[in-house]
This record gives C-alpha cells, sequence and structure tokens, in this order.
C-alpha cells in the first residue's frame, strides 16, 4: 500500500489530505506539523479571530472527528528534521516514518524586525500563527498605543482591529506609500483614506529606528525623520519568507522557494512542494504565491498527480482582505500594468481595473463583488474589457461576459 507522508498542516497540508481521500487513494496519509493545532484558517487571525468576533472552534478548517474518519494520521507538535531522499525517510523527533510519496506543505514565516533596533523586545509581535494572535489579543485590552510597522495587508488589517478596538494607532510604512509592492496608487490612496477617517496615523516614506524601553519591554519608537512615539506594542507586518530549511538540507533545488516543476514535483521526483513555500514555472519564469485559494488549489491538483493524472498546475490568482467593513476581493497579478482604470458605482463600491498593454490583467475591487466575479470570469478566460464601458458606472458589466 502506497504511503504519503506530508510535512506541515496548514492550509495546502489539510486539503492535499482531504482531496488524496475524496479521490479515492487508499495508501496511508500521515501529516507532520510543528504545531500543537490541527489544520486552521489563517486570514482570521489578523481579522475576526483578533478582534474577538471568531472562536476557535469555527477557525479549524474540519473538525478532529474528519481525520479519524479518514484515516489521516496526525502527528502535532511535531516537527521534522530531516530528509533522507535515499532511504525515503523523514526524522521528527526520535521518529522515523518511510515514504513512497513526501509533500512538503512547510508555509512560510514572518520577517522579524533586527535585533540591534529593538525586534527581540517583550511587546513586540508578529502575526502568523494561532500562538502568535493568542499572545497579542490580550495587548488591545490593556494597552493604548500600538505602533504597526509595514503596510502591507496583514500590518492594515491589524490597525484595522486596533482601531475598532479603540487603540491610538500609529502605522509606519518605509515605501514612499502602503501597499507598493502589491497595488496601484488608487488602491493605495483608498485605503490610506479610509484608515484615516478611523483616526489611525499613517506615515509614510520614513523607517523605524530604534525602539528602546525598560526591562525588555519597548516604550519609545524613534524615527528617521527624527520623531519619537510612545507605545505600548508593536506589530510587525513587513513581509514572509518561505520556509525551505529542511529541503535545502536535503539538497532539493530551491530559488524563491522549493522550486517545483508543473505537476508540483521538487527536483527529487518522490518529494512534492505545495502552497507557499513553493515556486512554481509561471510563463517564462517562476512564480511563488502567498494566498488561501492558491494553496487549495495546488494542493488539490498535486494529490490527483500524486495518483497519477499528471496534469500542469495554472494558478488562477485571487485573495480577499478585511478591514472595517470593507471587503477588498483582488483577482489576477497585476504585475507590469501601465494603465488603471477606476469604477465607482456608489460611494462605497469601487473597483481599480489593471491593464497592460490595453489588456486586463487584474482588479482590486472594494465591496463591489459584482465587478470582481466579472473581472475573475473575464481574466480566467483570457478576456479583456473596453476602458469605456468600465469607467461608466452605468454600463452592464455582464454583457462583457456574453461576448
Ligand atoms: C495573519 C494572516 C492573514 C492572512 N490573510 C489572508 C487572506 O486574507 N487571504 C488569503 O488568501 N491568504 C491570507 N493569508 C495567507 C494564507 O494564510 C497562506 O497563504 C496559507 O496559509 C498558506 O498555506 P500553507 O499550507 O502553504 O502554509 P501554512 O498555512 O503556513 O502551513 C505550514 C505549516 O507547516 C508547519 N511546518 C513548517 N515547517 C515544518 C517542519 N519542519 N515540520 C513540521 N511542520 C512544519 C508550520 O508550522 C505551519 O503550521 C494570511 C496569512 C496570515 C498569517
Amino acid at each position: 500500500m502506497k504511503k504519503v507522508v506530508i510535512v506541515g498542516g496548514g492550509q495546502a497540508a489539510a486539503s492535499l489530505a482531504a482531496k488524496l481521500r475524496s479521490e479515492g487513494f487508499e495508501g496511508s496519509i500521515a501529516m507532520i506539523c510543528k504545531e500543537e493545532h490541527p489544520p486552521y484558517q489563517r486570514p482570521p487571525l489578523s481579522k475576526k479571530y483578533l478582534l474577538g468576533e471568531m472562536s476557535l472552534d469555527r477557525l479549524y478548517l474540519r473538525p478532529l472527528s474528519f481525520y479519524d474518519d479518514q484515516n489521516i494520521t496526525l502527528h502535532l507538535g511535531k516537527a521534522v528534521h530531516r530528509i533522507d531522499p535515499k532511504k525515503k525517510q523523514i526524522m521528527f523527533g526520535e521518529d522515523i516514518l518511510g515514504y513512497d510519496d513526501l509533500v512538503l506543505a512547510l508555509g512560510s514565516e514572518p520577517r522579524q524586525l533586527p535585533v540591534q533596533i529593538g525586534g527581540q523586545l517583550r511587546n513586540v509581535f508578529t502575526v502568523r500563527d494561532l500562538a502568535d494572535a493568542d499572545s497579542l489579543a490580550p495587548k488591545f485590552n490593556e494597552s493604548k498605543h500600538v505602533l504597526i510597522i509595514g503596510g502591507g495587508y496583514i500590518g492594515l488589517e491589524a490597525a484595522a482591529v486596533a482601531a475598532q478596538r479603540g487603540l491610538n494607532v500609529t502605522l509606519v510604512e518605509m515605501a514612499d506609500r502602503i501597499l507598493k509592492r502589491v497595488a496601484a496608487p488608487q488602491t493605495s490612496d483608498y485605503f490610506r483614506a479610509l484608515h484615516i477617517s478611523r483616526g489611525v496615523a499613517i506615515k509614510e516614506g520614513i523607517n523605524l529606528e530604534k525602539l528602546t524601553g525598560n526591562g525588555g519591554v519597548a516604550n519609545v519608537a524613534k524615527f528617521s525623520d527624527g520623531t519619537a512615539l510612545q507605545i505600548d506594542f508593536v506589530i510587525v507586518g513587513v513581509g514572509i519568507f518561505p520556509v525551505t530549511d529542511i529541503a535545502a538540507e536535503a539538497g532539493l533545488s530551491i530559488s524563491d522557494g522549493i522550486t517545483v516543476n508543473a505537476l508540483g514535483q521538487t527536483s527529487d521526483p518522490s518529494i512534492w512542494a505545495v502552497g507557499d513555500c513553493c515556486s512554481f514555472p509561471y510563463k517564462d519564469g517562476e512564480l511563488r504565491l502567498e494566498s488561501v485559494p492558491h494553496a487549495i488549489d495546488q494542493a488539490e491538483l498535486v494529490a490527483q498527480n500524486i495518483m497519477g493524472a499528471k496534469v500542469d498546475y495554472v494558478p488562477k490568482p485571487w485573495f480577499w482582505s478585511d478591514q472595517y467593513e470593507v471587503k477588498l476581493q483582488i483577482t489576477g497579478l497585476n504585475t507590469g500594468f501601465d494603465e488603471v482604470i477606476t469604477r465607482k458605482t456608489s460611494d462605497a463600491s469601487v473597483s481599480f481595473w489593471y491593464y497592460k498593454s490595453n489588456h486586463l490583467i487584474a482588479v482590486d475591487a472594494m465591496n463591489d463583488p459584482r465587478a470582481y466575479m466579472v473581472a475573475k470570469r473575464l481574466i480566467e478566460s483570457g478576456k479583456t474589457a473596453d476602458v469605456s464601458l468600465v469607467a461608466d458606472p452605468e454600463a452592464d458589466l455582464k454583457g462583457l461576459l456574453k461576448v
């Protein structure tokens, strides 16, 4: 009987295991994860869970009984420290497990603030896992002023939670605008205005120089523009890096993540990689995506390939972010855009349509699920949308889908 071993217990691992069973895989499935919890959703950690509006059991992707029922063996709270590709074995603690197919679903880790500027201080937090969210949550009750480093989606979502909890919030972004790495200036302007309207102070184009304090706790932040701020705690959202350590030590090929081919195989054909930790072929190069939809789609495809399907992965990128009452939905990849068209259908609903050489490549839709849905279908089918039609709030976008 074939043995599949999955290292990691996040979204990709859970989707892969479930898909193997739903496709009729009868061999053994073991999942080994560093965290103590069965697979859970990460997005609420910077949204509803952090806000205290979601319970722990709703965070879990499946009830524990699912894994029993499906004969999926969970080894929780165990870190795999070594892969031996020759013997087809992995090691965790004192245990050794053999595999026919090994899947690396190792996820990513948050970048930390360097120790020289205070990254080791006890009241400096990142938000990656449940333990992070649980140690951060009490701070919202006992503090007045939070400093957020980084104006990406995690930083902005944390800022929204803190503002909703009534804290004084200051967000500092090193680049000249928030969301610069991922979105057009129009989207940055939209979210800047939203946060400012909720009392968040946004400082762009400045750096944190140093956190200072007493007894291992930061209470003053000094910035590159010479200003300083009294703070009670700090949330750092300055990006993530893919986890590749055990893959690299096993001699697997690494680029921006564990390199896989279109099927999801690493440089060793018995070892696969899925989700945040891997980099896959895309157009003329490689791509690594950090999103739940990608983790699910790629993991499900790899499950089928383990069972012999031999289907190439074609990503259909989409993503979302919740801040206050605004739901942002993103479809496509905006890399290389040269034009952005604004569509505003009401005060609350606006979308930004990204074009490259007159072709629609991505859309950011704020509280506009209809624009998002039409754009997603257009982009996935390789179609475009006339810019004058998109800009006209009266125009019926659904008509575009019939062309
Ligand atoms: C706060 C937050 C908010 C987010 N919001 C959104 C959102 O709104 N929309 C969206 O699409 N995406 C969002 N994401 C991203 C999304 O959660 C990730 O892309 C997704 O979880 C990736 O799944 P994964 O299985 O690849 O990795 P992960 O979910 O990171 O799981 C990897 C697991 O592997 C474990 N592991 C690593 N190394 C080992 C080892 N050696 N041995 C054993 N176990 C190991 C890790 O501890 C971890 O539990 C968010 C992420 C975070 C942190």
